[in-house]
């Protein structure tokens, strides 16, 4: 028979897994990455994980889609550098190796076409690569 974890475990375990995302929300496939547990135990003891979430003092997300706003957020750009391996993506210049490369985490479609501040829409550009690029996608 499975142990039973109460539920002041199941919430600490909730914020703590929502701190180290550094987000206000968690998904529970994050939480299944991050969590000390299944997403079950939290389930059951709440009802769904959208209250088990509210129980915790947390925010429910949507779609996964965190706050996805227009600006991108200093955690946001961190996963995003790290995601792309501190590195340019389009010429592979990279700080480590010379200290004058400059790195910026630009709209893959811009802002002023509707691009979003979220993951998937960001990439690591050197500041060369940047400022060479239009919102015409050149290249
Ligand atoms: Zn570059």
């Amino acid at each position: 028979m499975p142990k039973r974890i109460n539920n002041d475990t199941l919430i600490a375990d909730l914020r703590a897994v929502a701190d180290k995302t550094g987000k206000t929300t968690i998904t529970a496939d994050e939480y299944r990455e991050l969590g000390a547990f299944s997403t079950k135990p939290a389930m059951r003891a709440f009802g769904s994980w959208n209250q088990a979430l509210v129980r915790a003092g947390l925010s429910i997300g949507r779609k996964g889609n965190i706050r996805a706003g227009k600006r991108v957020n200093l955690h946001l750009r961190h996963a995003v550098l790290k995601r792309d391996c501190f590195r340019c993506v389009q010429c592979g210049a990279s700080p480590a190796r010379d200290v004058q490369v400059v790195l910026h985490v630009d709209h893959i479609v811009p802002v002023a076409k509707g691009g979003r501040a979220v993951i998937e829409n960001l990439q690591t550009l050197c500041s060369l690569c940047n400022f060479g690029k239009s919102d015409e996608l050149a290249c």
